[in-house]
Order: C-alpha cells, then structure tokens, then sequence
C-alpha cells in the first residue's frame, strides 16, 4: 500500500480506539471493530483440520487496516494453523477467509501473494545457499519495477544494517536472529498490505526478541504495513499489537485491544505471570498454562 518510502519515525500511538457504538453495530462480543472501519482481512467461522485432527475450530476474527493484530496462544493452540489456512498452505474444511473485500478462501498461496498477502512462516524459512541478498530479491519475485526493487533493498537494509554487512553470505551462515530479520525482509521486498508473522520470538533471546518486535512496530507505523502476529510470547504481543485474540484449543476465547487485554486478570495472571491476591482460589478457565 504505502511502498517503502522511508519517513521520520513517527512516535507509536495508543492502541486504537474503540467505538463506542461497536457492540450494538454487530462487531463481536466484546469487539473494538465497527462496521464502518476499514478491515482488511476476515476469517468467518473457520475450521481446519490435519486429518482427523481438527486443529481450528469456528475461529472468526478481523484485522483492520494499518493495525497489527495479534493471536495468543500456547503450545499447540492453533496460531500457525491459522496463519496456514489465510496463506492458502491448508484449505479450511469450513468458513470463509476475506482479504481486501474477495474471498481468497482456499486459493493457490502464489495468488494471495500476488494479491498483497504475505506469510513469515514459523523457523523462519530463508533460502540458505543463496546469499542475504538474493533471497530478499527472490522476495521480490512477483515485480517488475527493477529501479524500485534496488530502493526497497536499501531500506530494508536501513531497517536490518546487519543484513547490508552480511549480503554476500550465504543465508544458512546467519544466526537465527538474523534469519529471522531476513524472512521479515523478504516478505517486505514483496511490498505487501498484510504481513502474517509466525512465532517472531522463536528460539530468540529475549534481547534480540525486543529488537525484532521494535522493527515489527516500526515498519508497520512507518509505512503502515498491517501485520497479523501470532506468539506464545504474550507480552512481547501485547505490547506490539494494537488487537488481540486468545486462541484454546482451537478455539478464540477472548479478544480485545491490547491496552485492554493487558488489564484483565486471567491474561495477567495466565499469560504475563503476574499473580495477584483478587484473583486467588477462583476457579479461572484454564489454570495450567505454559506460557512464558
Ligand atoms: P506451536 O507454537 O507449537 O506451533 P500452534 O498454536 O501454532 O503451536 P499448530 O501448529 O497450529 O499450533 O497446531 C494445532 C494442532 O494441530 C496441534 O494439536 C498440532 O499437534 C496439530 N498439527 C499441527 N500440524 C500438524 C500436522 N502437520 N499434522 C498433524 N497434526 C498437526
């Protein structure tokens, strides 16, 4: 949508705001996403399976444009299924997936990337016997414009200058960080509109963790990329995104702003760690977590 264009980093603002109205408009439950707002990718009742293994079951959710979105999630719960079955990589045995307004439900995944939909897939993927280089320019595939190419190679590499050191090398040679930075990248050159982020934090320090999802928030601030992350890391997530889904078993539990989902005790008590004496000898819907 926006291109690359670098800008002056603009400050990150306050999660979005919600409609008063939102509930009585036929948003859900508890949505902050009206009807009048500009949503860029749907899924309606979604189900998809391995098998006999129903692995999504009903999932319904909204990412508006220009937002990032996050889905929460432990081990198992679902989140990568979800980022397969909207990329085209798994057809959904049931519902429907939206993208700018046209059903891509179970389309070929070279056509959704063509349509501006990219998907970062978990253990971040990169090409490695091909250097840093060719494998942002194999993220460029789909395009034409060799002069807008070369310009969107330099600015990624403003966002990662660690990756304009090591063009030349071959991409397995990168640490997994590194990698990581590589695979976001990729999926940048292909300008998308949505960017699908699997598991950022994946076998990173927590250092390095904080710096990617930075870049994560900056890129989309910058040049308004909307992104769909899903992570066990709930407070990496809920800090970086603007809305969030709690995904259990398949299933969406709960959903809110992020401001607002920071605040609620289950979340805070489940999923950030932070107990606290209100909360205690409740019975809460799910008491065992494995959330970090
Ligand atoms: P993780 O962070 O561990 O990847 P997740 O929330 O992304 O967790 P999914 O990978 O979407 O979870 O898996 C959801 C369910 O589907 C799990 O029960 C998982 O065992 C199962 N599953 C995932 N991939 C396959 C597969 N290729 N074949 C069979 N079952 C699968």
């Amino acid at each position: 949508m926006t291109g690359l264009a670098m800008t002056t980093p603009a400050p990150v603002p306050q999660a979005l705001a919600v409609p008063a109205d939102a509930d009585a408009a036929g948003a859900s439950a508890v949505g902050a996403h009206g009807v009048n707002e500009d949503i860029l990718l749907s899924l309606a009742n979604v189900e998809s399976a391995y098998g006999p293994i129903k692995a999504i079951r009903g999932v319904s959710l909204k990412v508006r444009r220009g937002e990032i979105g996050a889905v929460l999630g432990s081990n198992g719960a679902g989140k990568s299924t979800i980022l397969k079955t909207i990329s085209g990589v798994l057809d959904p045995t049931r519902g429907t997936v939206m993208f700018k307004g046209e059903d891509i439900t179970a389309r070929d995944p070279a056509d959704i990337v063509r349509r501006g939909l990219v998907h970062v897939p978990e253990g971040r993927e990169v090409f490695p016997l091909l250097s840093v280089k060719d494998n942002l320019l194999m993220g460029a595939y789909t395009r034409s414009d060799r002069d807008g190419v070369a310009r969107d190679i330099e600015q990624v590499y403003g966002y990662f200058p660690i990756l304009r050191e090591r063009q030349a090398q071959n991409a397995g040679l990168l640490s997994g960080g590194q990698q990581q930075m590589l695979s976001i990248s990729r999926a940048l050159m292909a300008r998308p509109d949505l960017i699908l982020l699997d598991e950022p934090s994946l076998g990173l320090s927590p250092k390095l963790t904080k710096e990617i999802f930075e870049i994560v928030v900056r890129i989309n601030r910058e040049r308004g990329t909307t992104m769909l992350l899903v992570e066990q890391n709930a407070n990496m997530a809920l800090n970086a995104a603007d809305y969030g889904y709690v995904l259990e078993n398949g299933r969406i539990v709960m959903e809110d702003r992020c401001d607002v989902l920071r605040e609620k005790d289950d979340i805070r008590e489940f999923y950030l760690g932070m107990k606290e004496t209100g909360v205690r000898g409740e019975r809460r819907w799910k008491k065992k977590k494995t959330w970090r």
